[in-house]
Parts: C-alpha cells; sequence; structure tokens
C-alpha cells in the first residue's frame, strides 16, 4: 500500500529519528531535504557551493529550487510505493508545490511531531550527528564514534546555540502556518514528540492506523 507521509514539527522535535524507524517499518524512503543539502556541502557541488551559507546561517533555500530537487527524487524507483518527506515542504508555497507534485497519487498523509521550545533547544544542544553517514545520534555524546559505520559523531553546524535561535524563528515564521495548511485534511494527525522515542513510535503507529481505516 502507498504511503505518501509528511513529517512536520519544528528542528530537533525528533522527525529524523523517527523517520529511520518509519522508513523500515513500511519500507519507504527517507527523503530529508536537510541531508541532502549537507552531502551536498560535504562533497563541494555546484548545489553545495550555493547553499552552504544558509545552511549556516539557519535560513530558508529558495523555495523553486528545493521543490526542484524533491521533484527529481520521486523519479526514483524506491518512491513507487510511498515516501517519507523530513524538512519538506517548509514553507506554504513548497506545500503548494507538493500537491501539483503527487496529483494522481494516494493522499498526504501529514503527521505533526509537536514539541514545545524549551525542550528543542535543550535538545539540539545536545544532539550529535555521524559526520560520515549523517545518522542522527540523539543517544550519544559527541567523540563517540557511530555504531552504523564507525564515522565520527560530531555537533551540527547549525545546532549551535546561535544559529538555533535563527532557525525556531524561521520555523515559527515560515513553517509553522503549514500546520494551518493541513490541519482540516482527514489525513493530518499530530503526536506528542515530547516523550520517550518509543511512546512518541507508538503514538505515530497508531495514528497512521487510525488514518487508514478512515480510506
Ligand atoms: P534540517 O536538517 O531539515 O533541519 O535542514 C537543515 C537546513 O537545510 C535548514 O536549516 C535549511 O537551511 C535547509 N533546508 C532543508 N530543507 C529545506 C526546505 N524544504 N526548504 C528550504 N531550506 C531547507
Amino acid at each position: 500500500m502507498e504511503l505518501n507521509l509528511v513529517l512536520l514539527g519544528p528542528p530537533g522535535a525528533g522527525k529524523g529519528t523517527q523517520a529511520t524507524h518509519l522508513q523500515r517499518q513500511w519500507g519507504i524512503p527517507h527523503i530529508s531535504t536537510g541531508a541532502m543539502l549537507r552531502d551536498a556541502v560535504k562533497r563541494r557541488t555546484p548545489l553545495g557551493l550555493e547553499v552552504e551559507a544558509i545552511l549556516a546561517s539557519g535560513g530558508l533555500v529558495n523555495d523553486g529550487l528545493i521543490t526542484s530537487i524533491v521533484r527529481e527524487r520521486f523519479q526514483e524507483s524506491d518512491c513507487r510505493n510511498g515516501f517519507l518527506l523530513d524538512g519538506f515542504p517548509r514553507t506554504v508555497p513548497q506545500a503548494r508545490a507538493l500537491d501539483r507534485l503527487i496529483v494522481g497519487r494516494s493522499p498526504l498523509v501529514i503527521l505533526e511531531i509537536a514539541c514545545p521550545d524549551e525542550d528543542i533547544i535543550r535538545r539540539l544542544a545536545s544532539r550529535v550527528v555521524c559526520s560520515e553517514c549523517g545518522r542522527n545520534a540523539p543517544e550519544e555524546v559527541e567523540h563517540a564514534t557511530c555504531h552504523d559505520c564507525g564515522g565520527p559523531l560530531v555537533q551540527r553546524q547549525d545546532d549551535k546555540a546561535s544559529v538555533v535561535r535563527n532557525r525556531l524563528q524561521v520555523y515559527r515564521e515560515q513553517t509553522a502556518p503549514l500546520i494551518g495548511y493541513y490541519e482540516a485534511r482527514p489525513t493530518f494527525c499530530r503526536v506528542n514528540g515530547n516523550q520517550l522515542f518509543d511512546a512518541v513510535a507508538r503514538d505515530i503507529t497508531a495514528a497512521l492506523a487510525r488514518i487508514q481505516r478512515g480510506w
């Protein structure tokens, strides 16, 4: 069964961590636009050079550019049975573009992982990622090694406190309005992200089952 899932929620709400789990559970690709951009920066591709300063400041890459990256990604064969979008859409124009991109496919399921600001700031301050494979390692510590690939775990440049403040402001101004855009759809659901991983995962499974019963 096709599942076209969008994860919404502020930076640090746990989207990436839950996405890794959902990708295994549903057999659909985890498409993280942030991870794709970070990879381009790391490889110093033309795209990477274009977006490097934007990522470092916590601002947003322009809607047309990011939409074309997602459009291209959807052409790959692993998206046949659906996809799991993490970090896209991030603005209402991107959400409108996504609606156009999926014409003829199953409706989008939108899952908001809600989390209060105080909790976000605390989580981002301690979050580390693998500098080789990009895996989020929320329960691990800086300077350890990744248990998937052995790469060094580091803090993301944009998780530094000064950049986090800007990212949260950008989220409030540009991304939070997406909740209003999607909320009235029968395929929208919200879970409380301010819980342990297993509890959030359990609530997500229950929410997705409820939505599917309604189909
Ligand atoms: P993330 O890993 O989702 O927190 O994304 C990291 C950074 O990549 C963001 O702070 C933005 O600079 C950029 N980015 C990722 N996704 C998008 C998007 N859909 N639209 C614009 N910029 C994005």
